[in-house]
């Protein structure tokens, strides 16, 4: 069982070389995670249907390296699941159903990349409106990502605009947007999807982690019980890091980091 003192051990969102921004190979994660002291990851790979980022990634050789890993790893008590990560599914819902019904992934993730055709790591997105607005559009779009696609488990780096907001000096007080934030939470809750605690900037400076663990509160506070945290790692240094912020936070918020069950494995046994 798993060997970090944080009670977390699993990681289900990581880029391997399949993906176009991804350094270390499946086997090189999996091993990481095995010295991680993790139980179970998921290698989650970008699929992208945006003019500015379109592409997807070798799906039958992924799938062909997922299985020889599996293999690999199993042994040593390491479940290695499959995944992707795919950008703005609601606006590409026949692209992104077409794939996910070709392909049986074990995590499917739904990540709002794009907002209003900018995306949310450029200040383009913010460039000609006021912060508060971008904030606006951005949860009311994440609400809109969690109810209308189908095909997903998780709801990932849902804070993600802050990192560029926080750059420009964009202070984000949560209760100005309130409403719809709470909307977006209650959306991923009720339809039981797992919201995503990313790590990746967790320790950013600035950060925003009070308006997080707000955030966290409130989406307990609208019945939301499933939280994964994940490293979003695109290395293997960067898998692990910034565990203990991850507790903290979820402590204050009063929730705890859950497992997936993936549906593609339900009734298998182990
Ligand atoms: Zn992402
Ligand atoms: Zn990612």
């Amino acid at each position: 069982m798993n060997t970090n003192s944080y009670n977390i051990s699993s990681d289900y969102h990581m880029h391997s070389t399949f993906s176009m921004d991804g350094q270390d190979t499946i086997e090189a994660l999996g091993w990481r995670a095995l010295a991680l002291g993790f139980n179970e990851i998921a290698i989650t790979e970008h699929a992208e249907w945006h003019p500015a980022w379109r592409g997807s990634f070798d799906v039958d050789g992924y799938f062909a390296e997922i299985a020889r890993c599996q293999a690999l790893f199993a042994p040593q008590g390491l479940t290695l699941y499959s995944g992707v990560e795919m950008g703005n599914p609601h606006e590409f819902a026949r692209e992104a159903s077409a794939l996910t019904a070709a392909y049986p992934f074990d995590v499917r993730i739904a990540s709002l990349h794009w907002l209003d055709g900018d995306n949310i790591h450029d200040s383009a997105c913010f460039a000609g409106h006021e912060p508060l607005d971008v904030y606006a559009d951005y949860f009311a779009a994440l609400g809109h990502m969690a109810a209308d696609f189908s095909d997903i488990d998780v709801v990932a780096h849902f804070d993600r605009i802050l990192w560029r907001g926080s750059l420009l000096g964009a202070t984000f007080a949560p209760r100005a947007v309130e409403t719809l934030v709470r909307d977006a939470l209650a959306t991923i809750a009720w339809r039981g999807l797992a919201l995503e605690l990313n790590l990746r900037t967790l320790n950013h400076v600035p950060n925003w982690r009070p308006a997080l663990a707000t955030m966290l509160r409130w989406y307990g506070e609208e019945g939301g019980r499933r939280v994964v945290v994940n490293s979003d790692a695109h290395r293997v240094g960067q898998m692990g890091a910034n565990l203990e912020l991850a507790a903290a936070l979820l402590r204050e918020a009063g929730l705890a980091a859950t497992t997936l069950q993936p549906a593609t494995l339900a009734g298998v046994g182990g």
